[in-house]
């Protein structure tokens, strides 16, 4: 049957190796070939006289050439071919290197399409290296020109080729399924039209209503889609009641401490989900430090006051040995049994913890993925807790609450983002934010320095080592290669202590390490044995030192400002005053802006905000990180203003018609169920 979802193959000229091509691409079905979107576009469409450009301007010319060809040859293998052109006004060259054998393909008298830059060179003026046609006789000029991602074998022209058979063939396929209420209201170009004009776009106006057209239809397919998952979350799935609170209760008294109005403000959020059978599936967000762990702590203690157990999955297994430390010095005086599963447990252990586990006597399980394996069995799950979920997409988060009937489930994270990206990166949850800081904690001090001052940064932490403090010294990941980043740090971990820091006692940790390495650098940093701790990113989660207070970040121009907000928060976790001092290795405009929020904002929102304006959403804020669907056409960013609209439409919809029943909103919730078709776990009826 005639389909979207059809394989390639059935399209005329495509056979068993072009086919092969295409799925190298991720193209299997018509579908995925009308959506496979170029990666981006040359105008060419733009006709201009030369003398109408200025130097460095890229446009499209006609041109006549005038007179022959002329071939200099400035050193040995090397030539420069130039052909004398016109347009009527001014006169120029068409150069080239090394490529004489184009003369016979230009001859004079005879006109052209050309598109290239403009350049003066010597008090002539060149168009170099120029694509070229002679008039009337190509497609290349006077048309934008979509530009594909390829493999080898398979040209732009080809697919573009190929892409016109299949609309030529089978562009009826291309249905309307956005609801009529929400094309008629914003005059949405019809689709078919709208994947046309992605593909050979007529010009830059319909190119645009095209594109944008696309984009909304992404964006709120999955919005929607998300909102869906979350109203049959909350109501087709029963959850569990913790109607006691008595453990929880004892724990605050035990508090050292009072809660924030925002922890307060949060936990009864909380506490009101778990106290009737709405199942809960709630993110916390709260910056590094504002205290989101003791609330987890005390959603797990009612889930156990009711008689459950209860879990927490961390990313590493530094951040698991921590929660686990720092949860059993919360609980002391409190009879509540809390065990780690870890990778690296010997097999004996390991099979006591699970022992233990499936007969009920632990209350809480803290660990890292090993949690979600097979045969691990809990005797009774009541309420699962991820932490930084960034790390976990929303399919983790559904292996976690298979583990139990049904369990409550919260995630923590101390990523703040702006609420319209939290509401797609995490649009099945419900939110709830700690906006307040613990008081008394003393401002990060935040310096962004060059290189040049080395010599004083380091005197700098000598001063506060010989004073009795820590420090870290954070090298960056370079160009995504983790060996070579961790190259860095070793160098640099063997520069400082061979050199400026002889008399003091270095550590040096790095995600390639053996746990047990990690383990124990770790451990020698927490109880004091190390003075500095040399190391790639991996400190960046939830590290807590108090007694170190001083960090160090090398180029930091080339993180993230969400990441160095992060990194900086692992100081400034104890009583003394705490410095993050920025090695800024670059002078760009962008990057002296970004060291100066640095400086100025200690608000993890504000950062992010800025950091989104200044860099777009990079992988950090990807669709791809957080289990979504991908997305193929919309930039969570440059198309902040589509995605909003997309949400206010969704909400309304949703509204209305919680289960997309009506039927308008058949044909898009068709396309909900196959766009989520991958994510395990989540099914439509
Ligand atoms: P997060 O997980 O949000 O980064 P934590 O829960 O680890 O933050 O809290 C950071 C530190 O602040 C911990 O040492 C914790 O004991 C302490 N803390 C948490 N809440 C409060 C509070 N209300 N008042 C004082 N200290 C607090
Ligand atoms: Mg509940």
């Amino acid at each position: 049957m005639e389909s979207l979802q059809m394989d390639i193959k059935f399209i005329k000229g495509v056979g068993p190796k072009r086919k092969k091509q295409l799925n190298k691409l991720g193209v299997r079905t018509l579908e995925d070939l009308f959506y496979y979107i170029p990666r981006e576009y040359d105008d060419r469409s733009l006709f201009k006289k030369i003398n109408d450009c200025s130097d460095g301007d890229k446009a499209s010319f006609k041109l006549k050439i005038i007179d022959k060809p002329i071939v200099l040859r400035p050193r040995r293998n090397m030539s420069i071919l130039k052909i004398p052109v016109t347009d009527g006004h001014t006169n120029a060259y068409l150069t080239w290197f090394n490529q004489e054998y184009l003369k016979n393909q230009l001859i004079a008298g005879k006109t052209y399409l050309v598109n290239g830059i403009k350049q003066r060179r010597a008090g002539e003026i060149q168009i170099s290296n120029p694509i070229f046609e002679e008039e009337g006789r190509g497609n290349l000029i006077g048309k934008i020109m979509p530009i594909y991602s390829l493999t080898e074998g398979l040209t732009n022209n080809i697919l573009s080729k190929i892409l016109k058979k299949a609309f030529e063939d089978y562009g009826y396929l291309l249905e309307e399924f956005i609801p009529s209420k929400i094309v008629d209201k914003y005059g949405l170009m019809d689709i078919k039209k709208a994947l046309k004009n992605i593909h050979f776009p007529e010009n830059l106006d319909i190119f645009i209503r095209a594109r944008n057209r696309v984009v909304l239809e992404e964006l709120i397919t999955l919005q929607l889609g998300l909102y869906t998952i979350k109203n049959r979350n909350t109501s087709e799935r029963v959850g569990l009641v913790f109607k006691e609170d008595n453990r929880v209760l004892e724990f605050i008294k035990l508090l050292p401490f009072q809660l924030t109005d925002a922890q307060k403000r949060v936990y009864k959020e909380i506490s009101e989900d778990m106290n009737n059978n709405k199942n809960m599936n709630r993110l916390i967000q709260g910056d590094v430090g504002s205290g989101k762990t003791v609330i987890a702590l005390m959603s797990m203690l009612r889930a156990i006051s009711s008689g459950y157990q209860a879990t927490m999955m961390a990313p590493t297994e530094i951040l698991a040995s921590q929660h686990y430390e720092s949860i059993t010095n919360f609980l002391k005086g409190m009879d509540i049994r809390v065990d780690l599963l870890v990778g690296s447990l010997k097999k004996k252990e390991k099979e006591k913890v699970l022992e233990k586990l499936k007969s009920g006597e632990t209350d809480i399980l803290i660990g890292t993925h090993a949690i979600i394996q097979e045969g691990v069995y809990f005797n009774k799950l009541g309420i699962a807790v991820t932490d930084e979920q960034h790390r976990f997409g929303v399919k983790q988060r559904s292996a976690l609450s298979d583990k139990g009937l049904n369990p409550d489930v919260l995630v923590m994270t101390a990523t703040p983002i702006p609420r319209t990206l939290a509401l797609i990166l995490y649009g099945d949850l419900d939110i709830s934010i700690i906006d307040e800081l613990p008081p008394g904690r003393k401002e990060i001090e935040t310096f962004s320095v060059g290189f040049n001052i080395m010599d004083r940064i380091n005197g700098f932490i000598k001063k506060q080592l010989n004073g009795g403090r820590q420090a870290y010294i954070v090298c960056p990941l370079i160009e995504e290669n983790e060996k070579m980043s961790i190259n860095s740090a070793e160098e640099v971990y063997k520069s400082l202590k061979e050199n400026e820091f002889k008399e003091y006692k270095l550590g040096l940790l790095h995600g390639q390490m053996k746990t047990k390495e990690k383990d124990e650098v770790m451990n020698a940093f927490k109880l004091g044995d190390l003075d500095i701790l040399v190391s790639t990113t991996v400190i960046e989660v939830g590290v807590d030192v108090p007694n170190s207070n001083t960090m160090i970040i090398y180029n930091a121009e080339r993180f993230g400002l969400a990441q160095l907000h992060q990194l900086r928060g692992r100081v400034g976790r104890g009583e003394y005053q705490s410095y993050c001092i920025l090695l800024n290795d670059s002078n760009t405009q962008i990057s002296r802006e970004r060291m100066r929020i640095m400086q100025n904002s200690s608000d993890g929102f504000v950062i992010s905000e800025k950091d989104l304006e200044l860099r777009g959403p990079g992988e950090f804020f990807g669709t791809k990180q957080h289990g979504l669907p991908e997305l193929r056409v919309a930039n969570l960013f440059r198309d902040m203003k589509i995605l909003k609209l997309a949400q206010k439409e969704s909400d309304r919809i949703i509204q209305s018609d919680p289960f997309l029943q009506d039927h308008d909103n058949l044909k898009i919730k068709n396309k909900i169920k196959e766009k989520f078709r991958t994510i395990k776990d989540i099914s439509f009826n």
